[in-house]
């Protein structure tokens, strides 16, 4: 035991001088728009519950009823006993909502693109990717053994100068995020999606985990937002964001159903997804079908705050979504802002490495429809405080 400490405390007490050490903030009861913390309350812009359903009545009935109807675990693989009709419902609003042929769920979107990645291609094969790719996306290229390629963020000329090897593969996935995690900025998708069109032997995978319930006129997304569905072939989501549940999904083509159903270890060697959390999936969907107010209102919301912010000085990079980055460089001065805001009663906690690049370092809003144009005015004037301290 001893040797193991020693292997592990010296970089431990690197990362804790660098203030790159993470603890987590425990908050005592729902995360929604205030959250509770060491006693306090504080006006809360750190979730993902974007459509704020996570604390939904209909929402937590549905999580209640499916404990009552299933229990509270589904005791085995769903190729095993684990398929509950909760799933196949859930599976089957989800194709019907995407209207594509078919729908799988996993017990996290890290699972959902995982699956698809490691199931589709191999050696002999390529992954292409947008250099500021989420690292569960980075993680499923490497573990799938295909050849990593990466391309300029958010750029279609240099997405196509790298498809220029795609004839030395047998099959090229070209993946992308559609908002991206930590800048709120959308990639060119109609551009992207029509360079891998031009390739034979290349397919576009989508990684809509920001942007489901959200973007669209139906809330499915970027996709539906540009009119490009057809030319997706893989459609990545999570249920765990703006479903306010936890799970994620794939959906696509019968056959891409079937042959992930076959093939995908992260789908296969676990247990299902929790049927209380398919319950509140499929009610939470329901509610987006029903109610586009919610991602209207969002969205509204957070053109609002971006142009306040921009007007203010500072710098929120290219975010054109309900995630709002605002750039502050150095560690230091990034947790040195989220402090003060902590002390005015608001909890925004800073993006460090290896999250996202170093001296990028950040405060990440992540906006929901719970909030109201004078909690934004509350987070701009705590921020303009701190402005001349943190200069
Ligand atoms: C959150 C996230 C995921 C993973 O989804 P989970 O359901 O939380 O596992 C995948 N991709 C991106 C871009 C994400 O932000």
């Amino acid at each position: 035991m001893s040797s193991l400490n020693e292997w592990l405390a010296p970089e431990l007490t690197d990362w804790r001088r660098a203030h790159l050490e993470r603890q987590p903030v425990v908050i005592e009861g729902p995360s929604g728009r205030f959250v509770s913390i060491g006693g306090r309350t504080a006006l809360n812009f750190s979730s993902n519950n974007y459509l704020g359903l996570t604390n939904d009545p209909r929402v937590k009935a549905a999580a209640q009823t499916a404990v009552e109807r299933f229990g509270t675990g589904a005791t085995s693989s769903r190729l095993v006993a684990g398929t509950l009709t909760i799933h196949a419902e859930l599976e089957a609003a989800l194709a019907s909502w995407k209207e594509t042929e078919a729908a799988l769920v996993f017990p996290s979107g890290y699972m959902a693109s995982l699956a698809a990645m490691t199931s589709l291609v191999g050696p002999g094969d390529a992954v292409v990717m947008d250099r500021l790719n989420h690292a569960s996306l980075i993680d499923a290229a490497r573990l799938s053994r295909a050849r990593l390629l990466v391309y300029d963020h958010a750029d279609a000329d240099s997405l196509r100068q790298v498809l220029r090897r795609a004839p030395q593969f047998r099959r090229v996935l070209v993946v992308t995020e559609t908002v991206f995690s930590m800048d709120g900025d959308l990639p060119p998708l109609a551009d992207i999606s029509e360079a891998v069109c031009a390739v034979p032997n290349a397919v576009l995978m989508v990684d809509e985990a920001h942007a489901t319930g959200v973007f669209g006129a139906r809330g499915r997304g970027i996709a539906e937002h540009l009119g490009i569905e057809a030319q997706v072939g893989v459609w990545m989501g999570t249920l765990s964001k703006a479903l306010g549940a936890q799970g994620g999904f794939i959906c696509g083509s019968r056959i891409l159903i079937d042959y992930l159903r076959n093939r995908a270890r992260s789908f296969i060697y676990t247990t299902a997804l929790a049927p209380a959390s398919a319950a509140a999936a499929l009610a939470a969907l329901r509610i987006i079908q029903a109610e586009p107010e919610r991602r209207q209102q969002l969205l509204a919301t957070a053109q609002e705050l971006r142009a306040a912010l921009r007007a203010a000085g500072w710098d929120t990079l290219r975010s054109e979504s309900h995630i709002i980055p605002i750039l502050l460089g150095e560690v230091e001065r990034a947790l040195a802002v989220a402090e003060a805001l902590r002390a005015q009663g608001i909890f925004l906690p800073a993006v460090r490495p290896p999250t996202i690049p170093p001296a990028t370092c950040r405060l990440r809003i992540s906006l929901t429809a719970e909030h109201t144009t004078e909690d934004c005015q509350r987070l701009l004037t705590a921020l303009n405080a701190v402005k001349d301290a943190v200069a």
